[in-house]
């Protein structure tokens, strides 16, 4: 009988310093290739809906960019951004099926 071997191929990721450099656990670009192809973005407290090409994203701000970045510039767009005290929700609703 043989011993079992396991197979750990799973890994696809080429790029070890973007993965290794974990800023602070934030989500980055890179996290959301292969997983994301459109990035969708939505506010339900003024109902913007919107949705972006990751490879887009991608190229623009950079694999190791944060999500964040991203989703503050979307929010910085919004008409609630004045209210500090209702402030805007943009959120992405995908991310938590793939995260
Ligand atoms: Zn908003």
């Amino acid at each position: 009988m043989h011993s079992h071997v396991l197979s750990a191929t799973l890994t696809t990721n080429t790029s070890e310093s973007a993965d290794v450099l974990r800023h602070d656990g934030s989500i980055i670009f890179g996290d959301l290739i292969g997983k994301l192809d459109l990035l969708r973005v939505e506010c339900p407290k003024c109902g913007r809906r919107g949705q972006y090409k990751l490879p887009l994203l991608v190229a623009q701000y950079g694999r190791n960019e944060k999500l964040f970045t991203f989703i503050d510039e979307i929010a910085a767009d919004c008409p609630r951004k004045e209210r500090p005290s209702d402030p805007c929700a943009v959120q992405c609703p995908d991310l938590p099926k793939v995260l």
